[in-house]
């Protein structure tokens, strides 16, 4: 694995670098290096054997200038409270660039979900809501699904926060199962927003998808999804993909429904018929068009970003690229599409599922798609302009765009 750096450097390394580009005011730059509310907490859950275990959670609150704050919740063996940090802000600037209204925010338990039986898992849920209660709630800040936490515990935590505030607030989460208020389309919606992003990219660097090459790394949420609409929308051949217990490699191409069998019936993508293993840095290194990575934080770095062989790259993952890796990928001629533009879809539609659960009433996979669509596109050709107008990479592009949007609200506001 490559040397890692700390996560809330990087995000403030990045935000300083935009913050210079924009000749950002200096008020406005010290706030926005700061998330505005910290709160950690300590979850006791009885676990099956009957003894108690006491697990700790994090929520913060990078900015509220834009609208209340917004993003996942993560459970994770290494969470940390940086990376919680670092991952709120990008939050901040994920709903600034989708163009949505809300700020940014994130949370996380120091966890290992694959250890814990589904009792463990609705116990620690509903013990973080009842921790976290006072400072979340539909107008204030509003919680989602990301890495290892799904609809399932979406619904645990709606219902855990319903029966404290004694009232329906279907609106206080979102990435929640259908039947109890979420959205068409939001369960695919990272990979699929993604797309339109990748599309938009192709065009922009003369790439036909229809003839390209594509490996995945991560073959979670938003990796799964990836493998299948890159094959179903633009007919690309997947050649390449990996998850936690390591990588395979097939020169004629992975069909993404007897992969998934597979996975179902192994519990890994390895071994899949056909394929040759890889490990996850011949994976990131592949001779492919399309590189995806879809899993952690951390993954293109200043040790192998000169080895990326990809034309572009499509960050689903938050954090996947260091500063020094993007520079050196754009000085390479890689159009590395920033991860909080390209997996913007997730948020934006859970900015829909809470605007239709305002509203309550509810749209078809279609609408929800052809709105994603116009969003999407519409953020990517916007930092294509900013980095012709800048001269300046994808990611310092996107800052600029997103930063300046959060400045303003807070001009507006009188906070600088
Ligand atoms: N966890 C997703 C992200 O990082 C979605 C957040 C949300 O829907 O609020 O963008």
């Amino acid at each position: 694995m490559p040397e890692s750096i700390d996560p809330f450097e990087m995000a403030l390394q990045q935000l300083d670098k935009a913050a210079r580009v924009l000749n950002l005011d200096e008020q406005a730059l010290e706030i926005l290096r700061q998330p505005e509310k910290i709160l950690q907490v300590s979850i006791p859950v009885r676990m099956d054997n009957g003894k108690i275990k006491v697990f700790t959670g994090f929520r913060v609150r990078y900015n509220t200038a834009r609208g209340p704050g917004k993003g996942g919740i993560r459970y994770h063996p290494d969470e940390t409270l940086s990376t919680v940090k670092a991952l709120a802000s990008w939050m901040t600037w994920k709903c600034a660039i989708a163009d949505i209204p809300y700020g940014g925010a994130k949370g996380g338990i120091i966890c290992d979900p694959k250890s814990m039986s589904q009792g463990e898992l609705e116990r620690l849920s509903r013990g973080y809501i009842r921790a976290i209660a006072d400072f979340i709630g539909p107008e204030v800040d509003v919680p989602a699904p990301d890495v290892y936490t799904n609809p399932q515990i979406m619904a645990w935590m709606m219902d855990e926060y319903e029966n404290i505030v004694r009232h329906s607030a279907p609106n206080v989460i979102t990435g929640k199962p259908l039947e109890i208020g979420g959205s068409e389309g939001r369960g695919d919606a990272t990979a699929k927003g993604g797309m339109y992003v990748l599309r938009e990219g192709a065009k922009r660097v003369g790439l036909d998808l229809s003839k390209a090459t594509v490996a995945v790394q991560g073959f979670g949420n938003a990796g799964q999804f990836a493998v299948k609409f890159v094959q179903e929308m633009f007919g690309a051949k997947v050649v390449a993909v990996s998850d936690t217990k390591g990588g395979i490699f097939k020169s004629d191409g992975i069909n993404y429904e007897a992969l998934l069998d597979h996975k179902r019936k192994t519990g890994s993508v390895v071994g899949f018929p056909g394929s040759k293993p890889i490990t996850n840095e011949e994976l990131l290194e592949s001779d492919v068009d399309v590189l995806i990575p879809a899993a952690i934080e951390e993954q293109i770095t200043e040790k192998n970003a000169d080895k990326i062989k990809a034309k572009i790259i499509l960050e689903l993952a938050n954090g996947p690229t260091t500063p020094e890796a993007d520079e050196i990928l754009y000085k390479k001629g890689r159009l590395d599409l920033p991860d909080f533009l390209s997996n913007s879809g997730g948020v934006t539609v859970s900015y829909f599922e809470w605007v239709q659960n305002n509203y309550g009433e509810y749209w078809t996979a279609e609408e929800v798609y052809e709105k994603l669509d116009k969003k999407m596109t519409k953020a990517a050709h916007e930092v294509f302009d900013a980095m012709d107008k800048y001269k300046i990479n994808p990611r310092t592009a996107a800052y600029v765009i997103s930063v300046k949007k959060v400045a303003d609200a807070m001009k507006a506001r009188g906070m600088y």
